[in-house]
């Protein structure tokens, strides 16, 4: 079913009002097995004509959205008129409801009011209990232009979203003859680039009846989206987990950080960490997280050398031998914050966001990742993101978040 949303009003495209709208729709259409095939905003008045007569000729239901109130800029019942060749009469019942709008308010009613009561004749007037125009409903064998169902409905959330469930959604669900929704599955991978991502599975998410897929890939995370019935998920799921499950963060839409957040917390173990190039980022990322307090205990940012062996015991020779971006330095960071904290794991980081201070051997981008383990060995490993220094710095950061998920994870 090819439906379009039309969003009028000037304040959408003067940038005054954010045009929430157009996603909302795209959620609960997608509830209930329907996509938006187009989505139009235009400025109140005359540009609703073209646009409308656009649709109508195209789609099987129009959404139009706004201009049913009183003022003189609110031509959207008068327009669909016009476009559909229909005429507009006085609808007593929604007269009478908004004087009890009104009265209920001790407010009289201003004349310009009554044009909220007009209907498009042969069509449903659909009751607004939240305000004072009622949306219409113009069903499909009204429209002599094609077999497009039209609703009208007014801008404001509070009266949309009411009326939407109410007296569209059962209307859409006649039309549509839809019955079995599909589902949709969101996998969050990391620790792997979007073209080996998409390399190592897409040929087999071809193949599977029924499925529709896609990526979004994101700093440090590619994310799949998998659409259809239950076995064609399963299927999909299966393939992906089949070849990527050591990098999977979560089938829910939890970030990285609550994921971490969530292994911790199983494990009771507290952590620390001790950031250098993320100034502090992976603390901020981790205390995001609601409930975050049961696992985080200190978050050292220990920036310049003198932070680093002054508050963690880094030595201050192994910063001349090696540099402040080094393995043993991550090693020492991790240790003292180890140490320091008390916590059962800390988690480290040192590295070159730019864009000067690289060299041949140590390039922009080159960072350590410590992670140090009560009673066992610390790890290290060395990463590379040479990118923009904020994109380096949220990289990094889920490179050192994915080392802790991967070790607590065993
Ligand atoms: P209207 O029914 O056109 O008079 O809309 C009245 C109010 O509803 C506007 O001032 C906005 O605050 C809100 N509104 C209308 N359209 C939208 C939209 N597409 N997205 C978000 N808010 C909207
Ligand atoms: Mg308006």
């Amino acid at each position: 079913m090819r439906i379009e949303i039309l969003n009028t009003g000037t304040e959408l495209l003067l940038g005054n009002t954010l045009n929430t709208h157009g996603a909302w729709f795209g959620r609960e259409l997608f509830k209930l097995g329907l996509r938006i095939t187009r989505q139009m905003t235009v400025p109140d008045g005359e540009a609703i004509r073209d646009a409308l007569a656009e649709a109508v000729g195209r789609a099987d239901a129009v959404i139009v959205t706004g201009g049913l109130g009183p003022t003189s800029d609110d031509l959207t019942r008068e327009i669909t008129a016009e476009v559909l060749g229909a005429d507009l009469i006085t609808d007593e019942a929604a007269v009478r409801s908004l004087e009890a709008f009104f009265a209920m308010r001790g407010k009289a009613m201003a004349e310009s009011n009554l044009k909220q009561a007009l209907v498009i004749v042969g069509a449903d007037v659909l009751p607004n209990p939240n305000g004072t125009a009622p949306g219409i409903y113009v069903p499909p064998r009204l429209n002599e232009r094609g077999n497009c169902a039209i609703f009208l409905l007014p801008g404001p959330p509070r009266e949309l979203y009411p009326m939407f469930h109410n007296e569209v959604v059962p209307r859409l669900r006649a039309l549509s003859g839809i019955e079995a929704f599909n589902d949709v599955l969101e996998m969050k991978f990391t620790g792997i680039g979007e073209s080996d991502f998409h390399q190592g599975i897409d040929a087999r998410l071809a193949a599977v009846p029924g499925l529709e897929y896609g990526y979004c890939a994101h700093v440090g995370e590619v994310d799949l989206r998998l659409i259809g019935n239950a076995d064609a998920l399963q299927a999909g799921r299966g393939i992906a987990l089949g070849a990527f499950e050591s990098n999977l963060i979560s089938e829910d839409g939890s970030s990285l950080e609550r994921t971490v957040v969530r292994l911790l917390t199983g494990k009771m173990w507290k952590l620390a960490t001790a950031e250098s190039c993320t100034g502090g980022l992976i603390a901020n990322r981790i205390t995001n997280v609601p409930g975050s307090s049961v696992v985080f205990t200190h978050g050292f940012v220990t920036y310049a050398n003198e932070a680093k062996t002054g508050l963690l015991g880094v030595s201050p020779e192994s910063i001349t031998e090696y540099g402040a971006v080094s393995e043993p330095v991550a090693r020492q960071m991790a240790e003292g914050a180890l140490r320091v904290s008390g916590a059962d794991v800390a988690l480290s980081i040192t590295g070159i966001a730019g864009p000067g201070g690289g060299s041949d051997e140590k390039p922009v981008g080159t960072a350590w990742i410590g992670l140090a383990i009560k009673g066992r060995e610390t790890l290290a490993v060395k990463v590379y993101h040479p990118r923009k220094r904020k994109d380096f710095k949220q990289a990094a950061s889920q490179s050192a978040l994915d080392l802790l998920r991967r070790t607590v994870r065993g």
